[in-house]
Parts: structure tokens; C-alpha cells; sequence
């Protein structure tokens, strides 16, 4: 059963010092998320907080609209992209009680704060008209989490997600704004999601529904992340163990495998023209990460 519980931040964006992610500040409303990716790669995060239940130990920022504004309208704020839930989902079920996400928007609104998100929910459209009009105003970017079009995988390992088609479906009505929408194919899963056929798919499927931009990363195995999603592959994928861990060396996806699949990507987002010339994401430097301006 899922716990919420409150807390005060002493702010509400934090710097990040990236040299390759185009946005320096991000903003977290939750600790913890409800969505339970067997892939997660914010586990890590709850350590901070002694907790070991990620998924079902919800922190709320109840006060993080008055942080926001602080910031934001403090004479030092610097107008800047702000990363708004880089660490968890801000549209997770939390969102339907606590309802932050429209308080923060307003305030973009109300100061002119450009904006990027991404998410794995349908709730993101209750608060459409917001997005429409902060679009107006300044850059908004909003991308959705899409690992595969196979139902029966994506509630295998994103089981409390939005299903993929709502999440083409989230895009394919923001693109009906000046909202700029993108495609994270992340993380892309050694031989569960990594087949052509299931990428030229969602490639294909982004396409028809004018999305702007792909993003694809090979999933990396690290502390917290590793533990979980061995244990997950162990115990409901017994027959895939070798055959993924076969593909690792240390931490990351060794050599051989990346080429393959570097090739495959490179051989679908060729058949997939430019739609739109957006500059967003134009210093992505992350070696593990590939753009794709559709
Ligand atoms: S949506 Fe993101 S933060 Fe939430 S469980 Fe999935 S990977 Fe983790």
C-alpha cells in the first residue's frame, strides 16, 4: 500500500552541473514514484532520505509552489530552462491528489519560465490548456517515456505506467500546440526491447503522431539499479538472464553490442525524415544518448 508523506523543501529547483544536458535546473515535486520501472534509475535517490521503498514511500514537496515563486522571482533568477521532474515522474498517481503540477505552471506563466518534462502518464493532459498557453510564451518541451509497443512487456516492466498508446497519444495532442514533443526510447532493454522491429515501431509510431525528437539510451547497470533489475530478469525472465548480462561488461552494454545496435538505430532514423528543424537538446554530448530531429 502506497504512503504519502509530507514534507517542506528548502527549495524547489536545484542546480545541476552538466556539461551535456541543456537545462541547469531541476525541479522534483516527489520523492519516490508510484509508476515502479523495473529499470528505475532513480533508486539511488531514497538513500538520502533512509528509505528502501521507492516505489511505495512517497514524498510530497506540499510546500514547493512557495519555493518556486521564490526563486523564480528572486532579482538574481537568470531566465532558464527548468527541467521540471528529472529524478520522478511529477504526473505519478500523487499528482491526481495533490495537484502541484497546475500551481507550478501558472507560476511559468505568470514569470515566463521555459520549460521541459517528461513523463510516463495520461495525467499530463489534465492540465493541457496550462502547457498550451506557457507554449505561447516561451519554449515548452514535453516527452514521454516509450520503451515498446508490446503491451504485454511495457506492463512487465513499467506497470504502473500510462500505456504506450496513451503516451503516443499525450504527444500527439500536445503537437496540436506550439508545445515541442519528443520520443524517449530510454532505457533501450538488451534482447526485450532492442529488436528492429520493436524500434522502427516506435520510431514509425512517433512519426504518425508528429512527434518532433527521438532520444534512445542502452540501459546501464549500476548500484541500486543493478541489484533490482537483476533480481526483476531472475525472477520473471529467467530465460533472458544470460542472454542480457552476456551483453555487459561491468556497468554498460560492451562494444560489440553497441556498434549492432548504433547501427540499427542509425538505419531507422534514416527512414524517418526531418519534420520540423527544432533546436531543442542542440549540446546533447552524453555518448550513450542518440537525438533524432524528426
Ligand atoms: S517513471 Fe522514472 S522515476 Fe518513476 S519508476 Fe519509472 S523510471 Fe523510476
Amino acid at each position: 500500500m502506497t504512503k504519502y508523506i509530507e514534507i517542506n523543501s528548502k527549495t524547489a529547483c536545484n542546480r545541476i552541473n552538466s556539461n551535456f544536458l541543456p537545462f541547469n535546473w531541476d525541479l522534483n515535486i516527489y520523492r519516490g514514484c508510484e509508476h515502479k520501472c523495473q529499470y528505475c534509475f532513480a533508486l539511488y535517490s531514497h538513500k538520502y532520505i533512509n528509505s528502501t521503498e521507492f516505489f511505495d514511500e512517497i514524498y510530497v514537496k506540499k510546500n514547493i509552489v512557495e519555493c518556486f515563486e521564490k526563486q523564480i522571482s528572486s532579482r538574481r533568477w537568470k531566465q532558464t530552462t527548468v527541467n521540471i521532474g528529472g529524478v520522478t515522474d511529477s504526473y505519478q498517481p500523487a499528482e491526481k491528489e495533490y495537484k502541484l503540477m497546475p500551481e507550478i505552471l501558472k507560476l511559468c506563466i505568470k514569470y515566463k519560465v521555459p520549460i521541459s518534462l517528461s513523463t510516463k502518464s495520461k495525467l499530463i493532459l489534465r492540465d493541457f490548456d496550462l502547457f498550451a498557453e506557457l507554449a505561447t510564451l516561451v519554449p515548452v518541451d514535453i516527452a514521454c517515456t516509450i520503451t515498446t509497443l508490446n503491451e504485454n512487456v511495457r506492463k512487465l516492466i513499467e506497470p504502473n505506467g500510462a500505456t504506450s498508446q496513451e503516451r503516443f497519444n499525450n504527444l500527439k495532442e500536445f503537437s496540436k500546440t506550439n508545445v515541442n514533443t519528443g520520443i524517449f526510447i530510454m532505457p533501450i532493454i538488451p534482447e526485450l526491447t532492442d529488436s528492429y522491429d520493436n524500434l522502427n515501431m516506435l520510431y514509425k509510431t512517433a512519426k504518425e503522431n508528429n512527434v518532433n525528437y527521438a532520444v534512445t539510451t542502452i540501459l546501464n547497470l549500476r548500484g541500486e539499479t543493478k541489484i533490482s533489475f537483476l533480481k526483476f530478469v531472475k525472477d520473471k525472465l529467467p530465460h533472458l538472464y544470460n542472454k542480457i548480462t552476456s551483453h555487459y561488461k561491468g556497468n554498460y552494454v560492451n562494444s560489440t553490442y553497441k556498434k549492432q545496435l548504433d547501427k540499427i538505430l542509425y538505419k531507422i532514423s534514416n527512414k524517418y525524415p526531418l519534420m520540423e528543424k527544432t533546436k531543442i537538446y542542440p549540446d546533447y554530448k552524453d555518448i550513450d544518448t542518440q537525438l533524432t530531429l524528426f
